[in-house]
């Protein structure tokens, strides 16, 4: 029978091609295919004896590139996943899963462990073998009890590889290779003691280590997650396997890797985007090849081949930066737990303030739900207090009592963190005169004021304009910023405390790998600091000498137009809040608000992400909303007004029906909350359902139809999950 390879090309098109399979070939290993007039490099992903198309018509593949598989048929089923759930091209999703220089005809070899086991064959005959053929038969125990030998191992089993080729002959023994395990770790860190918290959450991981499970870690600020995670990587590179972890961003969190270093010494790899074409490569046949135990990664490594793959974690499982939000728009955080449910390995997710999908998750029984309630290393959380600034006359932002509050806790010389989310100087410029406000030319949005350099940026499209001397539209002179930013803010409390250091962390200063480390170096130092910034501060740093947060304009996520405004703002407002106090010194945390009496402040003083998240949850699910229900979201744009409403109204004709007989809800389409943006007008049309599956078959109905669109005038793209609808 004429095998046949679907062979995914490396290419964007939808569909997998046919091959004939000219030699044997497992799927999993990269071909050389000829298309059209091309050679193309492709992954056979499956290996059948038939196909659409007459076999007279099929090419044969021109070249087997790989000995043995890449990637194993639990990948190649996770990548079908992804590809069917996210609408999706098998040819993209490999080219996220290899480095650009395995895009091309370079062979690679996993190391291989040549081992010896003995057959059914040989167990049968161990009672009878004779006397006087003792190595033979003390070869056959040894091997029996030890179930499988590695040849370089023989030594020490005092075995020899003459006896072996000979029972080997004979059908008593098999050769085999499997990949190598990763190298034993280095243990260099000490080992804490778990606290009793912390014990019997490992005690609860541990139990279900050689199977699918997912743990849910909810751990208040400080409370040691990274401990826990130790221990339990601690059983699985113990096991010879390897461990996938996913963290947000790792240039903002350099202290992680460093205590991951620390801890597992030279067996740790890292993969992210700063990381040049042959850094990735490095890393990526390290990682195949069994030379890293450890890989801490942001989400794409979430695609990675990894042979021995035991245990992943996400760390901050919550951060939307797990979700990638342009071209294959996955979240890694939902592809990691699919992945570990086809690999049939636990995955652990951890947070302090967990997203409210996953909490959903675990109180219906999918994931176990595990807390951690208490600082690790004897500290409180912080006080929260809230400052009611209502009729108060505001100094550049800040209240008398907040920067009296400053100027104690810096004269006891601690460090102070000042939360201001919104880089630049000031969101706002505009004309005092007549109400002119400075646009963007290609967005519907406001420029915003940057100080150094001295322009006026547009933050959604990145135009620049310099600042007017006079209003364009009546010529008035009384132009000026209104609001607040980052720069602002650092700029008024150098004004108020001229000796202390200042130091500011937003988009605008941490550009380079390094400067989030250089700021952690520069923490260390024993003197008054204050640390002004963006949510960039709120990203799991464990700063052990602040003892007061400040938290300026957290009010405009209580009545943000996302739906999810207020479980972000929440779990913004922890995070910072858990800056505070982790060392010695009890920490504070002041709140500028309009509305302390919110209902979310009640929780959020008192650190009770639980309560918040019960009555948020409770609100989700009266208005229908995730995790109550699922979403898709099919945006379209075009350089031309009203096409891409246009262009989802037709789509909208074609599924209405179809839509309405399996309850699924059409929304919109609408324009977009910034309907123009960097040039392009844009639209929305929101799919929603209480049944999943209900919701992608349709899609997989119109899905041609938003492909061929592409390439028109209108580009239109499916977000499946989205986290951001307006
Ligand atoms: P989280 O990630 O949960 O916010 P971390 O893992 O950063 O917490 O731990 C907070 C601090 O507590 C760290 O400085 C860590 O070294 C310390 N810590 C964690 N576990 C213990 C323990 N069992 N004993 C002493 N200190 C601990
Ligand atoms: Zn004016
Ligand atoms: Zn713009």
């Amino acid at each position: 029978m004429t095998k046949i390879a679907k062979v995914a090309v490396l290419t964007h098109l939808n569909r997998l091609f046919d091959y004939l399979l000219p030699q044997p070939a497992q799927p999993g290993v990269r071909v050389i295919a000829p298309f059209g007039r091309r050679k193309i490099v492709g992954v056979i992903t499956d290996i059948t004896e038939n196909s659409q198309i007459s076999t007279e018509k099929l090419k044969p593949i021109e070249k087997i590139i790989d000995q043995l598989p890449l990637f194993s048929p639990e990948l190649i089923a996770f990548y079908q996943w992804q590809s069917h759930y996210y609408f999706f091209p098998m040819g993209e999703i490999f080219r996220y899963a290899l480095p650009k220089k395995l895009n091309i005809e370079k062979p690679i070899q996993p190391q291989m462990n040549k081992m010896w086991q003995i057959t059914e064959q040989g167990c049968d005959m161990l009672p009878k073998i004779r006397a006087n053929a003792l190595l033979q038969k003390k070869t056959l125990v040894t091997l029996k009890e030890q179930h499988d030998i590695e040849q370089d191992q023989l030594k020490h089993y005092e075995i020899e590889l003459k006896t072996l080729k000979i029972l080997q002959k004979k059908g008593y023994v098999r050769f085999y290779e499997t990949p190598k395990s990763p190298v034993i770790i280095s243990l260099t860190g000490e080992k804490k003691q778990l606290t009793d918290e912390q014990q019997n959450c490992v005690i609860a991981i541990s139990t279900q280590l050689t199977k699918f499970s997912c743990t849910l870690l909810q751990g208040v600020t400080g409370s040691g997650k990274t401990e826990v995670y130790f221990s339990v990587i601690d059983q699985i590179v113990a096991r010879k396997q390897q461990v996938l972890i996913l963290v947000p961003e790792i240039g903002l969190t350099p202290q992680t890797v460093q205590r991951f270093k620390q801890r597992f010494g030279a067996s740790v790899g890292v993969y992210h985007s700063n990381l040049n074409d042959t850094e990735r490569y490095d890393t990526w046949v390290e990682l195949f090849t069994g030379n890293l135990a450890i890989l801490i990664g942001t989400r794409s490594a979430v695609f990675l081949p990894i042979p021995q793959l035991g245990l992943i974690i996400i760390d901050e499982e919550h951060d939307s930066s797990f979700k990638q939000q342009d071209r294959l728009r996955y979240s890694a955080r939902d592809s990691a737990i699919k992945r570990a449910q086809l690999e049939n390995i636990p995955i652990i997710l951890g947070s302090a303030t967990p997203s409210l999908e996953s909490i959903h998750n675990a109180q219906q029984g999918r994931f176990q739900q595990l807390f951690l309630d208490k600082r690790a290393n004897n500290a409180n959380l912080p006080t929260v207090q809230l400052v009611d600034i209502r009729n108060q006359k505001l100094i550049e932002g800040f209240t008398q009592s907040t920067l009296k509050a400053i100027k104690i806790q810096l004269e006891d010389q601690q460090h102070v963190l000042v939360l201001i989310n919104r880089r630049g100087f000031a969101p706002i410029f505009l004309c005092h005169h007549c109400g002119w406000v400075a646009k963007c030319n290609f967005c519907d949005a406001n420029l915003t004021v940057h100080f150094s350099p001295l322009e006026l940026q547009c933050h959604h499209c990145d135009a620049r304009q310099s600042i007017p001397t006079h209003c364009p539209s009546c010529q008035k002179n009384d132009v000026g910023p209104f609001g607040h930013g980052t720069e602002r803010c650092e700029e008024e409390l150098k004004k108020q405390f001229p000796t202390t250091e200042i130091i500011r962390v937003d988009r605008d200063t941490i550009r380079k790998k390094q400067s989030m480390g250089n700021i952690v170096a520069r923490m260390q130092q024993p003197k008054p600091i204050i640390l002004v910034g963006t949510q960039l501060l709120a990203k799991g740093h464990d700063f052990a000498t602040i003892s007061l947060v400040v938290i300026l304009n957290i009010d405009t996520g209580l009545f943000s137009a996302d739906f999810r405004g207020t479980e972000k703002m929440a779990q913004l407002f922890l995070q910072t809040a858990g800056r505070a106090g982790r060392g010695k010194h009890p920490g504070t945390v002041l709140v500028q608000t309009h509305h302390p009496s919110h209902p979310l402040f009640n929780f959020l003083r008192q650190h009770d992400y639980k309560s918040a998240a019960k009555n948020l949850l409770t609100e989700r699910r009266e208005a229908g909303l995730p995790p109550f229900s699922f979403q898709a979201l099919i945006r379209a744009e075009s350089s031309k007004p009203e096409h891409a409403k246009q262009f989802l109204f037709e789509l909208k004709k074609h599924i209405i029906h179809q839509a309405k007989h399996d309850g699924i809800e059409l929304l919109g389409p609408v324009s977009a909350l910034m309907e123009k943006r960097a040039g392009r007008y844009r639209a929305n049309l929101l799919l929603q359902s209480k049944k999943r599956q209900l919701l992608l078959r349709l899609i997989a109905n119109i899905h041609a139809k938003i492909t061929k669109s592409n390439a028109k005038s209108v580009r239109c793209s499916i977000d499946i999950d989205p986290l951001d609808v307006v």
